[in-house]
C-alpha cells in the first residue's frame, strides 16, 4: 500500500498542531463536531429537494462514541461523505492555507495563538491522537474508503466497507504523559462540557450514550431492614447540545464573549471582531442576523479573490454560504450571517438577485452597519481608527466609484490627516474647526504626511492658521473631487490658483511685477522646451524659492497616480513653474536677463525647475545633467 506524502504546508500545520501547548488541544471536538455538521448541512439541503436521499430533518445526528480500553474516540455523522479523491484533496492538504498564510504576514512566533484562537480544522485531530482514521460515502456513491494517517510521516487511502452514507472519523487517543493527561478526552463529562462549551448552537443533536446509575428496586422488606440500596448502571443516549442557532437566542442570554467566540471560530478568523451587532427585525424585511467588523483585512481582500458576502439562511437551514446581494461593496469587510423566514429554500442564485425581500433585507443591513460604524466612530475613536486602517481604502473606494452616488451616505466616516496635531480627523470635525473668514477645506496630497509637511504650497495656508488635509493615499484626491463640497464648504487645493485669502493690495504688486518681467518669465517658460505652461511670480511662496503647481482639472498627483495605472496612456498635467519674487534667486534671474546671456538663464531655469520636480517628489528627467549644473553653477 503506497504512504502518501502531506503537501509542505500541511506538514508545516501539522507539526505546529503537534506541539501545541496542551490547552488548546481540546478544540479538536469543535473542529470535528463542525465539519460533520457542515456536512450534515448539505446533505440535509439536498434532502430538500431530492427524494432519494431518503433522510427526514430527525435522522441527521452527529454521534459520538468513546471506548476508553482501546482508548478510541470516535464522531460520526449521516451528512454528505467523501469520495476517495476528496478524501485525498480536502485532508491530504490544507483547505485554509489562509491560517498560515496569515501567520507568516504578521510575523506570529506563536503557534499556540493561531491554533488557540483560529481552530485549524481537521488536522487538529493530531494534537491528541496518535493515529486517525477517516471512513467515508459520498453521497451518490456506491464505494467508501478509508483515509488514514499517524501524523506527519504521511497517509493511505483504501477501499472499504460502510454501510450508510456519511463519514466516521477515529481517533486513538494519545497515552497520558507526565504532564498532559490525553484521558481526559475519554471520560463522558469531559466531553459533555465541551460540547457544551463550544459547540452547543450546532443545528443537529450531538448524541452520545451516557452511562448513569440508578438504585436498583428494593423489596419492602429490605426497605424496612434498612438495608443500603445497590445501584445499576444503565445507558442512556443523550443529545449533548441545545441546538438552538446563536442568533435565534435571546441577546440578554448572550455574553460578548458568546457573540466574539462564534466569530472567531465560524469566519476563521485569528483576531476577536472589533464591534458586533445583534440584529432582529421585524416589519417590511423580518430577518435575524449577526454582523460583524473584522479588526483585520484578511490578506486578499484587497485583490480579485476576495469574495464578500454574508451567509444566508432560510429559517435555520444555510441555503448560501457567501451572498454578495446582501453587502454593498464599500461594506465588503463585513462578516456575519442573516436569517429570514420570508425566504424560499429553493429559491435560486438567479432568482435571489431579483427577489424583493432580499433587498429589503440587504437595504436595512446596509442601514445597520452605517449606523454601527458611525456608533463606533463616535463613542470608541479608538476601535474606530483601528478600523480606519484596515478598511478606510474600501470606504474611499466607495466614494469614488458609481459616479460619487453614495457619496452623501459615506462622508462622515471618513478620517483624513489633519495639519493640526497630525491627527486623523472628520470632514465634521474639520468644519467646525474652520475659523469665521475660512472660505475653503484646504488639502495637500503627497506620499507622506512629511513630504507635505515641507511643501512649499502649504506655507501661505498655514501662515494664515488654516489647517490642511493632508492626503497620502493615491485616491486620496479622486475622493475629494468627487466630494466637491462637505456642508457647503468647498475643498481646495494648496497648489489651486485662487487660494481666497490673498491679499488684493499684494496681487496687484505681484500682476504689476508680473508684467515688469513678462520678458524673462517668457524666455525662462521657452528655455524649458514645454516642460511646463507657464512662468509666474507666485503669491503662495514665503521662503521657498519655487515650486510646481498645475492649471486645469488634472493635478500632479493625480498625473502621478494615472501613470501609475498599468493602461499604458500618458497623462501629464498642465506645470506650471512659481518662482518666489521675494526671493534673491529672482533678483539673480533679473540681473543675468538684463545682461542678455540667454545661456545662463536656460542653465538657471532648468536648475529651478528640476528643484520644484524633487519638491514634489517626482523623477528628474536628466539627474547627470542637474548634477553637471549644479557644478557648473557653483
Ligand atoms: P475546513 O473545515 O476549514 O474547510 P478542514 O481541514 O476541517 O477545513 O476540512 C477540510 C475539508 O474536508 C472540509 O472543507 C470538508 O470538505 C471535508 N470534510 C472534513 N470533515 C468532513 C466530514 N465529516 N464530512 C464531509 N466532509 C468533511
Amino acid at each position: 500500500m503506497e504512504t502518501k506524502q502531506f503537501k509542505a504546508e500541511s506538514k508545516r500545520l501539522l507539526e505546529m498542531m503537534i506541539h501545541s501547548i496542551y490547552t488548546h488541544k481540546e478544540i479538536f471536538l469543535r473542529e470535528l463536531i463542525s465539519n460533520a455538521s457542515d456536512a450534515i448541512d448539505k446533505l440535509y439541503f439536498k434532502s430538500l429537494t431530492d427524494d432519494k436521499v431518503g433522510l427526514n430533518k430527525d435522522d441527521f445526528a452527529i454521534w459520538i462514541t468513546v471506548d476508553k480500553d482501546s482508548r478510541i474516540l470516535k464522531i460520526s455523522d449521516n451528512g454528505i461523505g467523501m469520495t476517495e479523491e476528496e478524501l485525498e484533496n480536502n485532508l491530504g492538504t490544507i483547505a485554509n492555507s489562509g491560517s498560515l498564510k496569515f501567520k507568516s504576514e504578521n510575523k506570529l512566533d506563536d503557534d499556540n495563538q493561531i491554533i488557540g484562537q483560529f481552530g485549524v480544522g481537521f488536522y487538529s485531530a493530531f494534537m491528541v491522537a496518535k493515529k486517525v482514521t477517516v471512513i467515508s460515502k459520498a453521497y451518490g456513491s456506491e464505494k467508501a474508503y478509508q483515509w488514514e494517517s499517524k501524523g506527519v510521516d504521511g497517509y493511505t487511502i483504501t477501499e472499504t466497507d460502510k454501510k450508510n452514507v456519511g463519514t466516521e472519523i477515529i481517533l486513538e487517543i494519545l497515552e497520558d504523559t507526565e504532564d498532559e493527561s490525553y484521558s481526559e478526552f475519554l471520560e463522558q463529562y469531559r466531553i459533555k462540557s465541551l460540547i457544551k462549551k463550544y459547540s452547543d448552537y450546532i443545528r443537529f443533536p450531538v448524541k452520545m450514550e451516557v452511562t448513569h446509575s440508578r438504585p436498583v428496586e428494593m423489596s419492602e422488606e429490605d426497605k424496612e431492614a434498612g438495608k443500603t440500596p445497590e445501584y445499576e448502571e444503565y445507558i442512556e443516549v443523550e443529545t449533548l447540545n441545545s441546538m438552538t442557532p446563536l442568533w435565534k437566542k435571546n441577546k440578554t442570554e448572550l455574553k460578548e464573549e458568546d457573540y466574539k467566540h462564534f466569530y472567531t471560530e465560524k469566519f476563521n478568523d485569528y483576531s476577536e471582531p472589533l464591534r458586533y451587532a445583534h440584529v432582529k427585525n421585524e416589519g417590511t424585511a423580518n430577518y435575524n442576523a449577526l454582523l460583524y467588523i473584522p479588526a483585520k483585512a484578511p490578506f486578499d481582500f484587497y485583490s480579485k479573490e476576495y469574495e464578500k458576502g454574508l451567509q444566508l439562511y432560510s429559517n435555520g437551514v444555510l441555503i448560501m454560504d457567501k451572498c454578495a446581494d446582501l453587502l454593498p461593496d464599500y461594506f465588503s469587510f463585513v462578516k456575519g450571517l442573516v436569517d429570514s423566514e420570508d425566504l424560499s429554500l429553493n429559491i435560486s442564485r438567479e432568482m435571489l438577485q431579483h427577489d424583493r425581500q432580499l433587498k429589503a433585507i440587504s437595504k436595512s443591513i446596509e442601514k445597520t452597519i452605517n449606523s454601527e460604524l458611525k456608533k463606533m466612530l463616535r463613542n470608541d475613536r479608538e476601535k474606530y481608527e483601528e478600523f480606519w486602517k484596515a478598511f478606510g481604502l474600501q470606504l474611499k473606494y466607495g466614494v469614488y466609484s458609481d459616479y460619487g452616488m453614495n457619496k452623501e451616505k459615506l462622508q462622515d466616516l471618513l478620517l483624513f490627516t489633519s495639519s493640526k496635531e497630525k491627527k486623523l480627523v472628520t470632514l465634521e470635525e474639520y468644519v467646525t474647526g474652520m475659523r469665521e473668514e475660512q472660505k475653503y477645506i484646504y488639502y495637500a496630497t503627497g506620499e507622506s504626511v512629511d513630504r507635505i509637511e515641507q511643501l512649499p504650497q502649504t506655507e501661505l495656508v498655514k501662515d494664515n492658521g488654516f489647517e490642511i488635509l493632508y492626503l497620502t493615499e493615491n485616491i486620496d484626491e479622486f475622493v475629494v473631487k468627487t466630494l466637491m463640497k462637505y456642508k457647503e464648504k468647498e475643498f481646495k487645493s494648496v497648489s489651486a490658483e485662487d487660494l481666497g485669502l490673498e491679499n488684493t493690495e499684494k496681487q496687484e504688486e505681484i500682476k504689476a511685477k508680473e508684467e515688469e518681467n513678462a520678458d524673462l518669465l517668457k524666455e525662462l517658460a521657452e528655455s524649458l522646451d514645454g516642460k511646463v505652461a507657464k512662468v509666474i511670480l507666485s503669491h503662495r511662496l514665503k521662503s521657498h524659492p519655487v515650486c510646481l503647481t498645475s492649471e486645469g482639472e488634472i493635478s500632479l498627483e493625480m498625473e502621478k497616480v494615472f501613470n501609475s495605472m498599468p493602461t499604458g496612456q500618458k497623462i501629464t498635467a498642465q506645470r506650471v513653474l512659481e518662482i518666489n519674487p521675494e526671493h534673491e534667486i529672482f533678483t539673480k534671474l533679473q540681473s543675468i536677463s538684463t545682461s542678455g546671456d540667454r545661456d545662463k538663464l536656460g542653465k538657471y531655469a532648468k536648475l529651478l525647475y528640476s528643484q520644484a520636480l524633487l519638491i514634489e517628489g517626482m523623477a528628474i528627467e536628466n539627474p547627470v545633467e542637474f548634477s553637471n549644473l549644479i557644478c557648473e553653477l557653483m
